[in-house]
């Protein structure tokens, strides 16, 4: 087991019980040494119970169970390994009483939320372009990853007021509905831990070891949730690596690193230098590329695998020829002898995907796509699950208006409205205000109230897949997908979701268990000081947990024998042996959006970073230039990363451009915080000082600036961002206050320069 590993990979996995940080680059056996390092401390007499490994998704977790059970005999169920949302949750269904919670509560995924967040602002008559749906959702998950409830918030002007306001009303309807979402999974967690000091002490004592993979990525309340549950007793075993740090955009914060070795690893900090992934001309031409950072804590990746191929570059007039290439070049990929999900497609946005995939179709190559539409949140399959949640708690508003009348039942909206009305009036759930319905809407509300009794009676009886063929055929879902002419490939997906739960019961040991009941546990339920020590949830729901939570799950699964086509921020953690990064645009790679956030740049360097280091033997860069983006054919200049990877690790396949005649080059001016913007700015302008050619441009009798300030009579006031093109082909993307990011052709546009 430790004989594979190199000195300093040995030294992290025997290290004394103590605070350690390993921070070390990719691909250099960080989660390999993680799950080592498990198995060698129960190797020596470590109960399985007193470790706790946090992993970045489900799917990182099972593996490293699997791996564990491969490495020693022991049983790993019951043990404490997952993400941070799935062991969060296991806490609150163990002490749902302590945390203010009913027993069945549920999961919200963040499509649910959102949905949930457009009732509440319906029902009080919220104008929604002054807050839209989405808004409310960011700003109230931003808060509660910062630890915040809304009476711990300062708001000092109106508008932040007004979302405090419905923070707390989304809040007291989450409690009337019995319902959690992911952001309150965690919070809940640490303010259970926080207010009950028996719990807390328990956890601290129980958990000697608390491992953690991919440590860059933690956000603020994640950390604090962390060493919350250490105390001073645990060690903390954290891996991570800066350069990859991707999640900034939701929360994950750096400098938790910083604290980390500050306050805990205190020195003790071990550094993994050797790859054993990517050769030699990949490896150093992500070093190349991460070292125009200058917020970095600074490692060195060497490879004794030798220099390899170099990375392939390859520029095409549009983003069609650039997918057809693309897919000529994965056939001769196959022919050569590469796996098929050895080869990866990567892109910085979803969008990206649809021309690849029309290519991949057309060429007949199998490929999977991830991050696109997951599984679980696919339509016929959230109504499958809304069916259970009901069963499992008839409150879930949610769940109910998503199926009352689907399929169609004869109740309408006048009539959900009115039963609403009175939900409000009697402050119960909308299954609890039938009773006051009257009419021909009460009969069918009543009638729909018997069939969600009638399956929870079934519950009781039927192990979880039967109960799952039920609901689908009781519902009339079956029928209505029958008839429906484009329903057979939702047929097909309800029937993968009854095997998908026959795989759950069998990988949890329940296939004997009835859906709906607690099974006995033959392991004691409770441990030597009266804590439970196994989760105390039904078939059922843990299953619609596991389905919650997976539909959170941001990463790809490798291993299926097609093409693996992925964004890169799903692609964190993997590794293939041939890999194409598609769309290395200015304004798409690095993204125009991130621009404006502080550090913005950097963190796509990052991505890049990450984008590269997932290559074991090639790597191929792709750009078009022009591109069919959200409707509109946009045209760029090449990204600037391609300049900043040196010319001996690269490789043109099509003749390098001279330098682009007129280089996007950003400013900032929309940024939230001014200090931020500033900062991004200087970073921005120092690390593409090299390729920056035009900032200005004369057009009729106007000079434009990058960084000016202008009018346009319809979309209002907004700063130039980029400008390209000369004459008649003079564009320039604006950012308007009111209207957003436009890129409009400066000769027929009736721009006025104000600033
Ligand atoms: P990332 O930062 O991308 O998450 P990582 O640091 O977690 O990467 P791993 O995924 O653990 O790296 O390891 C990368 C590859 O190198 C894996 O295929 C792993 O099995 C292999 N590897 C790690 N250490 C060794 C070793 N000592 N000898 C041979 N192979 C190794
Ligand atoms: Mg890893």
């Amino acid at each position: 087991m430790i004989d594979s590993l190199n000195p300093q990979q040995q030294q992290a996995v025997t290290q004394p019980a103590q605070h350690t940080l390993i921070l070390a680059g990719a691909g250099s056996g960080k989660t390999r040494v993680l799950t080592t390092r498990m198995a060698w401390l129960m190797q020596q007499g470590l109960s399985p119970y007193a470790l706790m490994a946090v992993t970045f998704t489900n799917k990182a977790a099972r593996e490293m169970l699997t791996r564990l059970s491969a490495l020693l005999p022991i049983d790993t169920r019951g043990m404490w390994v997952g993400t941070f949302h799935g062991l969060c949750n296991r806490l609150l269904r163990l002490h749902h009483q302590d945390a203010g919670l009913v027993q069945s509560f549920q999961i919200l995924d963040s499509a649910d939320q959102l949905a949930a967040i457009r009732r509440l602002l319906k029902a009080n008559n919220i104008d929604d372009e002054k807050y839209p749906a989405r808004d409310v959702q960011r700003f109230i998950n931003a808060e509660k990853e910062k630890g915040l409830r809304p009476h711990a918030i300062e708001a000092y002007d109106p508008h932040t007021r007004r979302l405090v306001e419905l923070y707390e009303l989304y809040q007291a309807q989450c409690e009337r509905e019995g319902v959690v979402d992911f952001a309150e999974l965690l919070l809940r967690a640490y303010e259970l831990l926080l207010h009950h000091a028996p719990l807390r002490q328990h956890y601290q004592q129980r958990f000697s070891h608390i491992l953690i993979d991919e440590f860059q990525d933690t956000n603020p309340l994640q950390y604090a949730w962390l060493t919350l549950l250490a105390g001073d007793q645990a060690c903390l075993f954290a891996v991570g690596d800066d350069d990859q740090s991707i999640y900034a955009f939701r929360g994950a914060d750096i400098s938790n690193m910083k604290c980390f070795e500050r306050d805990y690893a205190k020195g003790n900090v071990v550094r993994l230098e050797q790859n054993y992934r990517s050769s030699g001309h990949i490896l150093d031409a992500a070093n190349a590329l991460i070292s125009h950072n200058a917020d970095r804590l600074g490692k060195k990746l060497w490879t004794d695998s030798g220099q390899g191929e170099a990375v392939r570059v390859v520029e095409k007039p549009s983003d069609a020829l650039e997918a057809q290439w693309v897919v000529e070049e994965i056939k001769a990929l196959l022919k050569d002898g590469y796996a098929p999900d050895q080869v990866a497609v990567l892109y910085r946005s979803n969008a990206q995907s649809r021309v690849l995939e029309h290519q991949l179709f057309s060429s007949a190559i199998p490929y999977k796509v991830y991050g696109g539409q997951r599984f679980f949140e696919r339509q016929e399959i959230k109504h499958v699950l809304a069916y259970l949640r009901l069963i499992d708690n008839p409150n879930a508003d949610t769940s109910w208006l998503r199926v009352v009348n689907f399929p169609t039942r004869g109740i309408g909206a006048r009539s959900l409205e009115q039963l609403g009305d009175y939900a409000r009036q009697y402050n119960c759930s909308l299954y609890r205000a039938v009773p006051y319905m009257t009419g021909r809407a009460g009969t069918n509300l009543g009638k729909f109230v018997a069939l969600i009794n009638q399956l929870a009676a079934q519950a009781q009886m039927l192990p979880l897949p039967d109960l799952i063929e039920q609901v689908i055929h009781d519902s009339g879902l079956l029928e209505h997908y029958k008839n429906d002419r484009e329903g057979a490939d939702r047929l097909e997906n309800l029937q993968e979701l009854v095997n998908a739960a026959t795989v759950f019961v069998m990988e949890e040991g329940l296939t004997e268990e009835v859906a709906g009941r607690i099974p006995v546990s033959p392991e004691p339920a409770v441990d030597e000081n009266g804590m439970a020590v196994l989760s105390a949830m039904s078939p059922l729901a843990a299953f619609l947990s596991h389905a919650s939570l997976e539909a959170g799950d941001n990463q790809a699964q490798a291993g299926q024998a097609a093409v693996q086509l992925m964004t890169i921020h799903a692609a964190k953690g993997l590794e293939f042996d041939a890999v194409f990064i598609t769309g290395l645009e200015e304004g798409l790679f690095p993204h125009e959006n991130s621009l404006a956030e502080l550090n913005g740049l950097e963190e796509e360097r990052r991505l890049m970073y990450v984008a590269l280091t997932r290559g074991r033997r090639r790597v191929y860069l792709t750009l078009a230039q022009s591109r069919m983006l959200h409707g509109k054919t946009r045209y760029a200049t090449r990204s600037r990363f391609l300049d900043e990877l040196p010319d001996a690790h690269l490789k043109w396949l099509t003749p390098r451009q001279a330098a682009p005649v007129a280089q996007s080059a950003w400013v900032g001016g929309f940024g939230r915080e001014a200090h931020g913007w500033n900062q991004a700015r200087q970073r921005a302008t120092a690390g593409m000082a090299s390729t920056v050619a035009k900032s200005g441009l004369i057009v009729g009798d106007q000079h434009f600036r990058v960084g000016q300030g202008v009018a346009h009579p319809k979309f209002g006031e907004g700063t130039i961002l980029t400008l390209s093109g000369s004459g008649n082909e003079a564009q320039a993307q604006i950012h308007f206050r009111e209207a957003g990011t436009k890129t409009l052709a400066l000769g027929v546009a009736k721009l006025t320069i104000i600033a």
